[in-house]
């Protein structure tokens, strides 16, 4: 085992919670190193394809995971720099202020974040910001209150999705305009340049035109002398002094040939992802720490959620050419109310529809069907996604076996709720000039056809509170039993709310980063206009061959 040098700080994971931590550090000059396992992801044409990207999940890593039954799955992870964020929708959204506080649901009490929205709040600003979101405050009845509008207006509906908000707008609904991450040309602000694309949903950004983690947190870094970042460097473990309080060794296999390299930092902060965290955590069991670090409380890997979610696929008379269809939601069945007992969750559109993702989507539905009739479907889709809030179980758990494997046992939860916002969808189609009948299910990037697999929003497995005895992690997301050991992946969330995860996992790593620069006696506090709107990043054509990586 080969001992190298040692760092200020060390990141493990490259994703929303990881880099967006090393972006708000390195302005301080401390040293920092990224330990990523995954590398960059190849710029090729099958980027935007749907057929390695849907079909052959080209992207998607070879893990194996078992269910609660011990039934082996692949999990839709993906280990890239930027972490799921190189294939996430870019759907940047704010959780309501409620989601903060206790929440009465059908299957239980979501419970109380140990910080309110308005504390939070100023994050948020900064994580719009940061990640270029376009979008329009004061349009969705439901949102807390802003310091700050968001950097970009909101990209523009196209002729459909307009006729849609409209009709939905007569009905007595309120769509608003959905929070897109995406970097446009400010003259231009429909998506016309992703035209070969259609969605950021699913598929990499071949023209880096995404706002993910690689391209808005790490690339910028990269030139940095106080910043390493090593790639195909997996954490396997952390050590600890024999007490169990201080991290003294960052365990790394590089290139799986079983060698193992340690690193030493001042203060260590794991952002490998909900399920992966706790995997490393478990796996650094010691004669001190039996059940795992930072686990006297034995609820390390508990609490796993990640929505329960649904996506339906709606067929109109007339065709719908959309090319950008992520630009509506509705948060009118969010909370109880009216006629309503539950909240049901939100509605948004999806990235659109084409023949060959619903074949890699639904290969058995699919296979007997003619491509040209698939294709006449997916002309006349309306694609949405509709989600339902998904509470934490303590027996809902990530668990790691003798051989390092993770295992999932997962139930679902806030299914009668799940039922009543499609109920509600159902209705709202009419209103669209779409019959109800008209409605194919379809099993988007959260289920495929093994529904535990559908991972892209896990969360929950070390969560943050004031009580050390039902939490792993403190009100500033440092481990209570350890004194230098971050968390800051959506590891860290007591409840999920029915919105996209991302923005609040970057936001809680920019709030997490101020205070580990406080820690180390440097300051990096950025303010909203410190991170103003970036020029276009993206190059308006796809890069030619010699310009890939
Ligand atoms: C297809 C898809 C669509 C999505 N769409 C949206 C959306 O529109 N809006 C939204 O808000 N959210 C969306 N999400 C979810 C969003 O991407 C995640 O919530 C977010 O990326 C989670 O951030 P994280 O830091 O917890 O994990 P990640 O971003 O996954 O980062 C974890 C990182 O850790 C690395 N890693 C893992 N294990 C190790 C290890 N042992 N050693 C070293 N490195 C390790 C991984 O390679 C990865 O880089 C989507 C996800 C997917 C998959």
């Amino acid at each position: 085992m080969k001992m190298t040098e040692s760092y200020d700080v060390i990141i493990v994971g490259t994703g929303a919670g990881g880099g967006t931590l090393a972006r708000t550090l390195a302005p301080s000059g401390k040293r920092i190193l990224l330990l990523e396992r995954g590398d960059f992801l190849t710029r090729e044409s099958e980027n935007w394809d749907p057929g390695p990207v849907f079909v052959d999940g080209r992207y998607i890593s070879p893990d194996t995971w078992y269910d609660g039954a011990g039934t082996p799955f692949q999990p839709q992870v993906h280990y890239f720099v930027g972490g799921a964020t190189k294939l996430y929708g870019a759907a940047l959204y704010r959780l309501r202020p409620q989601d903060f506080a206790e929440l009465r649901h059908a299957d239980g009490i979501s419970p109380a974040w140990p910080i309110g929205y308005d504390e939070f709040e100023p994050w948020y600003t900064k994580a719009e910001w940061l990640y270029q979101v376009h979008g329009e405050h004061g349009t969705d009845p439901t949102e807390g209150s802003w310091s700050r509008q968001y950097p970009w207006p909101p990209v523009s509906h196209e002729p459909r999705v307009q006729e849609i908000s409209d009709a939905l707008e007569r009905g007595g609904y309120h769509p608003f305009p959905a929070p897109c991450g995406i970097l446009l040309n400010e003259a231009d602000r429909t998506a016309s340049e992703c035209i070969r694309c259609a969605t950021c949903d699913g598929y990499p950004c071949l023209v880096h035109a995404k706002a993910d983690a690689d391209i808005i947190a790490v690339r910028p870094l990269l030139g940095m002398p106080t910043v390493t970042l090593l790639t195909r460097a997996e954490v396997v473990r952390l050590e600890t002094d024999p007490a169990g309080r201080t991290v003294t060794g960052v365990v790394v296999d590089r290139g799986g040939d079983g060698k193992e390299e340690v690193y030493h930092g001042d203060i260590v902060v794991l952002a490998a992802g909900a399920a992966n965290t706790a995997k490393i955590l478990l796996r650094s069991a010691s004669e001190t720490c039996p059940a795992g670090l930072a686990n006297g409380s034995d609820q390390v890997g508990r609490n796993y959620m990640y929505h329960n979610s649904k996506a339906a696929v709606a067929l109109g008379k007339e065709p719908n050419d959309t090319v950008f269809q992520k630009t509506l939601a509705i948060n009118d069945f969010y909370f109880a109310g009216d006629d309503r007992e539950w909240p049901l969750g939100n509605i948004q559109m999806l990235g659109k529809s084409n023949a060959m993702a619903m074949k890699g989507e639904e290969p058995h539905l699919t296979k007997l069907a003619p491509r040209w009739s698939l294709e006449e479907v997916a002309r006349h889709a309306v694609d949405f996604w509709l989600t339902t809030e998904d509470l934490p179980k303590p027996d809902n758990r990530v668990t790691v076996d003798r051989d390092g494997s993770v295992h999932l046992a997962y139930t679902d939860t806030n299914d009668s709720e799940a039922a009543g916002l499609y109920a509600e969808f159902r209705k709202l189609l009419n209103h669209i000039g779409m019959s109800e009948h008209h409605v194919l299910h379809k099993n988007f990037y959260m289920s495929m056809n093994v529904p535990i697999a559908g991972v892209a929003h896990q969360a929950g497995t070390c969560r943050f509170g004031a009580d050390p005895a039902t939490s792993v992690l403190d009100v500033n997301c440092k481990a209570h039993e350890v004194d230098n050991l971050y968390v800051t992946d959506t590891s860290f969330f007591p409840s999920i709310g029915a919105v996209n995860p991302a923005l609040t996992a970057i936001a809680n790593a920019i709030r997490v980063g101020e205070h580990i620069a406080d820690r180390l006696g440097a300051s990096v506090s950025a303010s909203a206009q410190g991170w103003a709107p970036a020029q276009r990043q993206a190059p308006a054509q796809a890069p030619s061959a010699a310009e890939r990586n």
